[in-house]
């Protein structure tokens, strides 16, 4: 497969986007706004983040294997081996929840095991399926995203 010019990461979700709604099977039904983040980590790289709603008819660990292949399109592949180092790579794709609750599996946990600590995961995710519920804790990613929310303010008091 070819490896395709990585642009700056908006541009990648963009396209990250695009190559979902082409995949035979996948109805992608909403996309999150794209946020982008300040400069990040020891090579100061933007990121951006956004979620998306799909529907589809593949087992969850299917799924992974799709958005691993569609990461390897983006130019994640032999030179950026999985857990390398995170600024590396161009484009990271996650399952954070699914319509069947929990999957527990070597390769594979719904819920994202880091998405209730991680704003700039819930927040995307809240603004595709806000109503939707955790079913470990039992709330919706509403309520975890404004959690989240007041920890961060709480973190860092004004003035
Ligand atoms: P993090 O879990 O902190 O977001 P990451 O996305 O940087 O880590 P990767 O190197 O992309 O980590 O993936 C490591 C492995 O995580 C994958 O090969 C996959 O098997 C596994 N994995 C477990 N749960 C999930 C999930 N919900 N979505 C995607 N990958 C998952
Ligand atoms: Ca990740
Ligand atoms: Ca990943």
């Amino acid at each position: 497969m070819r490896v395709m010019d990585v642009g700056p990461p908006r541009a990648v979700l963009v396209a990250a986007f695009d190559a979902l709604d082409h995949e035979a099977g996948i109805a992608l039904y909403a996309r999150a706004p794209i946020v982008d983040s300040a400069p990040l980590g020891p090579s100061h790289r933007r990121y951006a983040n956004s979620a998306a709603l799909v529907e589809c008819d593949l087992a969850p660990l299917q799924l992974l294997a799709l958005l691993q292949r569609i990461e390897r399109r983006f130019g994640r592949g032999r030179a950026q081996r999985r857990g390398q180092l995170w600024r590396a790579r161009a484009l990271d794709l996650d399952i954070i929840l699914w319509s069947g609750g929990v999957w527990a599996s070597p390769d594979l946990t719904i819920p994202h095991r880091e998405m209730r600590n991680r704003s700039f995961v819930v927040e995307p995710a809240c603004a595709v399926a806000g109503a939707w519920r955790d079913p470990v804790t039992g709330l919706t990613l509403a309520h975890i995203s404004a959690r989240l929310g007041r920890k961060r303010k709480g973190a860092h008091p004004k003035g």
